[in-house]
Formats: C-alpha cells, sequence, structure tokens
C-alpha cells in the first residue's frame, strides 16, 4: 500500500497522529482513548499564516520526541484534580497502553 492510499484509507472516526500516522488507541471505555496532545491554532494578521485554522495530533511518543528538540524545556507540574478511574477502568486502559507498546 503506498502513502497516498494508506492516507485515503484512514477512517474519520479515528484520531491519528500526524507525526507518525499512528491511530491513537481507542478503548473499550467510551470516549477514552490513549493520552495524546491536540492543537489548534487559528493564526492573526501579519503571521505568514494570516487567517488560517490549523489543528493536529500528537501521540505521547512523538510528544516526547519532539520537546526533546526543544531549548528551554517544557515546565511540569503535578495535576491533582484529575478524574480518578476505577480499577476496572484502569485495567482497560493500562491493556491499551500495553498493547500500543507504550508501557
Ligand atoms: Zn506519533
Amino acid at each position: 500500500m503506498n502513502e497516498v492510499e494508506r492516507l485515503e484509507n484512514r477512517s474519520k472516526k479515528e484520531i491519528y497522529c500526524n507525526c507518525c500516522g499512528k491511530p491513537i488507541i481507542k478503548t473499550t471505555l467510551k470516549g477514552v482513548t490513549m493520552d495524546y496532545l491536540h492543537i489548534e491554532k487559528e493564526w492573526g494578521y501579519f503571521s505568514n499564516k494570516d487567517l488560517t485554522r490549523q489543528k493536529f495530533n500528537v501521540c505521547e511518543r512523538c510528544f516526547d520526541k519532539w520537546i526533546s528538540t526543544f531549548e528551554i524545556p517544557v515546565e511540569e507540574s503535578l495535576v491533582e484534580d484529575i478524574y480518578v478511574y476505577t480499577d476496572e477502568e484502569m485495567e482497560i486502559l493500562s491493556a491499551a497502553y500495553k498493547a500500543s507498546g507504550e508501557i
């Protein structure tokens, strides 16, 4: 399958990483996917992209590669008010990450 066919065969319902082209894996939990970065940007006047909206997704693996190229490290802090999954939800999410080779 060449690159054009591969791109055409991508489902509109799936979420793909724009860097590596791999699908962001959904779990059996409704609406829960492996974590990824989604960016939407509307460029303003005098930028080289006047009035253009861009959006893309980046999987965690590609995100880590990308930020490792930054001159200034990404600022990190602990998130304390995050949704707490049940044990069953944690197992499903963990299985999705294992299946993807991320852990
Ligand atoms: Zn990726």
